[in-house]
């Protein structure tokens, strides 16, 4: 029986143990919190740091092939495994999507365009890039930041770019120009080991405070806009030798242009209704393409929306578990705390016919 070896024990690598566990793929966590949501399914649990040697050395021993749930695993432990044992995702994509300055240069180099953007490492850089902008944009910290945490948003009036500096401890930043979208989408999308390539359908996306709320599949997407998302996908991953499921961020302008914004080297909670909406979950997806196991057309058979439970939200669980055609996915944290993913509902709507 083949080991997978996950580094991370949130909600991700939990899905990921369950997903692995009904392919009779046994998994073990590397995550130094006791009783994590995946320490909770998984088969072995290493309780130490992701940068602890000896843990590195335990990992890469029990496990066959090495996959991860965050992209902020160290390079340098992503590398101590990677010389003894298969990763996938491989590290470059950790290296490259760890900093939105090499992440967003890599996807225009790769002929997928983004918002506009620049380095700031000074509060008088800072000033000349928002003056290019035309004094709108969002300041955003290189490295580190998720859920919106680590931006500032400039709104065209009132800018104070000192105080944006503080705000982000002088952190090395980009500032990106503002994008007026008239909708977020997302594609995810796996890569086999042969270079195989399939794609969910794209889904629509809401967030509130940076945090993503709900995916809805179908989006108000046209299918050549949807034909564009998975051939950036494509491009991106190609380009990247990538093996594995990766999500990817996009903005669709007023004028219907697409722009990425960012992309995550493992599964992606917009991509969390796959399933129940399809014949197989970007998890089990995940699990075949860096196991070598031939990968699977993603049919989706119904439409759905899936909505986040965070923080308070979980208030309204029992209206969740009577809803009609909901799939509540807990994820056994037992702490509830504003702004924290504590589970998801996938609604199910109409099938479809064939
Ligand atoms: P995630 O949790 O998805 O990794 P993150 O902290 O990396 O989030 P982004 O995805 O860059 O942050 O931004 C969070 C949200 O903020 C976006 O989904 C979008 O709604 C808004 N946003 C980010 N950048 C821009 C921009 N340049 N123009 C307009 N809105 C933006
Ligand atoms: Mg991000
Ligand atoms: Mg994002």
């Amino acid at each position: 029986m083949k080991t997978v070896g996950i580094i991370g024990g949130g909600q991700l690598g939990r899905m990921l143990a369950m997903a692995a566990a009904r392919l009779s793929i046994r998994t073990i966590i590397l995550e130094p919190q006791e009783g994590c949501p995946a320490a909770q399914v998984a088969n072995d649990h290493i309780i130490a740091a992701y940068d602890d040697a000896e843990a590195l050395r335990e990992l890469a021993e029990k496990a066959d092939i090495i996959t991860y749930e965050f992209e902020n695993v160290p390079e340098e432990s992503a590398a101590r495994l990677a010389a003894k044992r298969p990763v996938f995702p491989p590290p470059r994509a950790l290296s490259v999507s760890q900093d939105r300055l090499t992440e967003k240069t890599f996807l225009n180099d790769n002929g997928i365009p983004t918002a506009g953007f620049r380095a700031v490492d000074t509060v008088e850089a800072l000033e000349a890039a928002l003056a290019d902008f035309g004094g709108r944009g969002v300041l955003k910290t290189r490295r580190f930041g998720y859920d919106g945490k680590g931006q500032w948003v400039f709104a065209g009036e009132g800018n104070n770019a000192e105080a944006a500096f503080e705000a982000l401890n002088g952190a090395p930043a980009i500032l990106e120009e503002w994008i007026a979208f008239e909708r977020e989408i997302s594609v995810i999308a796996a890569r086999g080991p042969d270079g195989g390539f399939v794609c969910f359908d794209p889904a629509e996306n809401v967030h509130r405070d940076g945090i993503l709320r709900t995916s809805t599949v179908p989006g108000n997407i046209s299918p050549a806009l949807a034909d564009e998302a998975k051939s950036a996908a494509s491009k991106l991953m190609n380009g990247l030798g990538y093996v594995g499921v990766c999500g990817v961020e996009f903005f669709v302008g007023k004028d219907g242009a697409l722009l990425a914004n960012e992309f995550a080297p493992r599964v992606h909670n917009s991509g969390h209704w796959s399933e129940g909406a399809c014949v197989i979950s970007q998890f089990e997806q995940h699990i075949r393409a860096i196991c070598g196991l031939p990968l699977i057309d993603p049919v989706r058979h119904s439409d759905c929306v899936m909505h986040n439970l965070i923080g308070d939200d979980m208030d309204r669980i029992s209206e969740w578990m009577t809803h009609p055609g909901a799939l509540v996915h807990l994820y056994g944290k037992a702490e509830t705390r504003p702004g924290r993913k504590m589970g998801h509902v996938t609604v199910l709507g109409d099938r479809q016919s064939s």
